[in-house]
């Protein structure tokens, strides 16, 4: 070290015994030391983008994702990469490639460093999505239209009237609320390069709706002209089934979110919601407002402010649904 002060000082490898001043100033040594440290950050930096690169590559050698479903994203993924420098550039195939968006969905619990990864999707660093395929398909059917839940038990005959309608409701508000959770997580990729989830870099909450609303811009700025109608059906949906299950003694009271950097999915719904109505033609629908002040998070509250719980909010409300049949007289 003491060799590269005195280089750094203007002395050369011949002269360093005969002709250079061999005491450090403290701001050169100050200096030296900072520079050091940078060194050593950015040293780090690349040898756990590096890691992770090859851990998830190594994941996909062992059959960790499910490619195929990856691949089934594609669409989805295309809306939040247009004309950012991922455009063309979607791998959900092979192993992580560099300057490529990497998409990976787990087939089953992850190993390792990656098993934290859980009823969710997360951003990794390196350019890499992955989402737990559990997570995912708790979305194939995110709401709560069952036969039982609307016309009781001996609904067979009605039931298959309105079954198809309602299953195509069903897909519509899956594919939308899948694409909030991806679309949130390439905003990461597009916006916070440098950020992981997995080698705890911190987000910060400003960071979490940067992403949230690079999610919505690009939604609502999609081909269809009712693009804004149907992201926000799907989080009526998502917002009602979440209300009326944590509703108890004049409050929905809910869970907060377990990482403790994000909103609870049900206050982020309800604010993406509250941007759609800003944005439209009748600005004063002060509706989540309102609905906000009907909602408390509490550390006793409901799960339901999360997205992990969506098979439970399916359970409890066809539970409190057959309640509500048992309770009605005949
Ligand atoms: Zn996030």
């Amino acid at each position: 070290m003491y060799v590269i002060v005195q280089i750094l000082q203007g002395c050369t490898a011949g002269n360093i015994i005969k002709d250079c001043d061999l005491s450090m100033s403290p701001r050169l040594l100050f200096g030296f030391c900072i520079a050091l440290t940078l060194c050593l950050l950015m040293l780090h930096y690349f040898v756990s983008s590096r890691s992770i690169i090859e851990l998830v590559g190594s994941c996909v050698d062992k059959g960790c994702f499910d490619l195929q479903v990856g691949e089934k994203f594609q669409p989805v993924i295309q809306t939040f990469v247009d004309a950012t420098r991922f455009d063309g550039k979607i791998n959900t195939k092979s192993k992580p490639q560099l300057g490529y968006l990497n998409f990976y969905v787990a087939s089953s619990k992850l190993p390792g460093r990656l098993s934290w990864i859980k009823c969710n999707c997360a951003y990794i660093g390196s350019d890499t999505i992955i989402c737990d395929e559990a997570f995912l398909r708790s979305f194939s059917s995110s709401v709560n239209f069952t036969r039982d839940s609307i016309y009781g038990k001996d609904a067979d005959k009605i039931w298959e009237d309105v079954r198809r309608t309602l299953s195509k409701v069903n897909d519509d508000t899956s594919t939308n609320l899948a694409a909030w959770i991806i679309g949130h997580e390439i905003g990461h990729a597009v916006l916070h390069e440098a950020s992981s989830s997995l080698r705890r870099i911190a987000m910060t909450r400003e960071m979490e709706n940067a992403a949230d609303s690079y999610y919505l811009d690009r939604a609502l700025a999609a081909k269809d002209p009712k693009a804004a109608d149907k992201v926000s059906w799907a989080l009526n949906q998502f917002i009602f089934q979440a209300v009326s299950l944590a509703y108890d003694n004049g409050k929905a009271r809910i869970a907060a979110s377990v990482d403790d950097v994000h909103d609870p999915w049900l206050l982020r719904a309800m604010a993406l919601g509250q941007r759609i109505v800003d944005k439209s033609r009748n600005p004063a629908d002060d509706f989540y407002k309102s609905l906000g002040q009907s909602i408390s998070v509490e550390p006793t509250g409901s799960g339901v402010g999360s997205f992990c719980e969506f098979q439970n909010i399916r359970e409890k409300a066809a539970k409190k649904q057959e309640q509500r049949l048992e309770e009605q007289p005949d």
